[in-house]
């Protein structure tokens, strides 16, 4: 069993030939709308990679809530955790340029309000899971209540640093397994990735701060691992890239399914969760992109 405690948001997905300049108009080259959230990517990965998965997050009382919950139903995500607030479901639009990069602008909404009261409220959940997972576009005081929930029961944590925001050492301390792209490792440690031994140091950062696993990811460069006993790059899939977004997104939640329920191989694990994001990556969208556990082994064989 696999908790996440985090985002969802409806991405409205805005193909563009480059950002506009203040004052410029531009025409968008195309438009669509797909579920997203980090949150919500992520339960969605872990499920299409066979785990078992609840979500525990908040929605607002629009159309675009009640859209959520029944994608994330649709993908086999148990939402009873999921709250509805009287308010809007969180957005993101999503700047995808023409050459393969995208920016974001989040409209948090109803994730805003996930409080830790409400986290507290799926507890038997939380005790319940093999691995609790977060990020970070919900409130920091309740990933600390899930994640002390989680670990009072002898369970996993799982940080997705992300976006990068700082961390309170009350929360790092929760952390067993952490799991940030190279410039929200940066930005936490202060370290600039410009090397193998910086790279290194990063990798320090965090295991020095309690986390047992540290996986950077590095985009096409594929992601680096290291624990207190050893330390090995996972070089990425080499394909051709549609869109990024949500590439770590399913990373993580193919990890988190690959590692649960009897601590996976952590090396087999990350290339299991390298195929799954190096599949995303060819497709556009966040949910839609994400490979099934089907796909992912099948692609390996290949
Ligand atoms: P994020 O989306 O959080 O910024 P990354 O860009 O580091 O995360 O990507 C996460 C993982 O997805 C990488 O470690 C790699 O395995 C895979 N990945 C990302 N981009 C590509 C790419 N262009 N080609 C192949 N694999 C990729």
């Amino acid at each position: 069993q696999v908790v996440v405690v985090g985002s969802a948001n409806v991405d409205q997905i805005l193909q563009i030939p480059r950002l506009p300049q203040a004052g410029e108009s531009l025409k968008m080259q195309g438009f669509s709308q797909a579920a997203g959230g980090k949150g919500a990517n992520q339960a969605v990965a872990a499920a299409r990679s066979g785990a078992a998965v609840a979500f525990v997050g908040a929605v607002g009382n629009d159309a675009n809530g009640t859209w959520m919950r029944e994608q994330l139903t649709a993908a086999g995500v148990q939402t009873k955790g999921l709250a509805t607030r009287s308010t809007s479901t969180g957005q993101a639009f999503i700047l995808l340029q023409a050459n393969g990069e995208n920016s974001i602008l989040v409209h948090p909404g109803a994730n805003a309000l996930l409080t830790p009261a409400a986290v507290a409220a799926n507890a038997a959940s939380l005790q319940g899971a093999d691995f609790v997972v977060a990020q970070c576009e919900i409130a920091q005081p309740a990933i600390v209540q899930a994640f002390q929930i989680a670990k009072a029961a002898g369970k996993q944590t799982l940080l997705n640093p992300a976006p990068a925001a700082p961390l309170t050492a009350e929360l790092l301390q929760l952390v067993d397994v952490v799991v940030p792209n190279e410039t929200e490792s940066a930005a936490l440690s202060g370290i600039k990735i410009v090397d193998q031994a910086s790279l290194a140091a990063n990798a320090q950062w965090f295991l020095q701060r309690q986390a047992a696993t540290v996986i950077i990811t590095l985009g096409a460069h594929g992601a680096y691992v290291a624990t207190a006993q050893t330390a090995f790059l996972v070089p990425a899939f080499a394909v051709p890239a549609v869109d990024t977004t949500a590439a770590g997104d399913t990373f993580i939640g193919a990890l988190v399914a690959a590692l649960t329920p009897d601590g996976g191989q952590l090396k087999s694990a990350v290339r299991y969760a390298s195929m799954a994001s190096a599949l995303a990556v060819q497709r556009l969208g966040a949910q839609p992109s994400i490979p099934t556990q089907a796909q992912v082994q099948q692609a390996l064989a290949n």
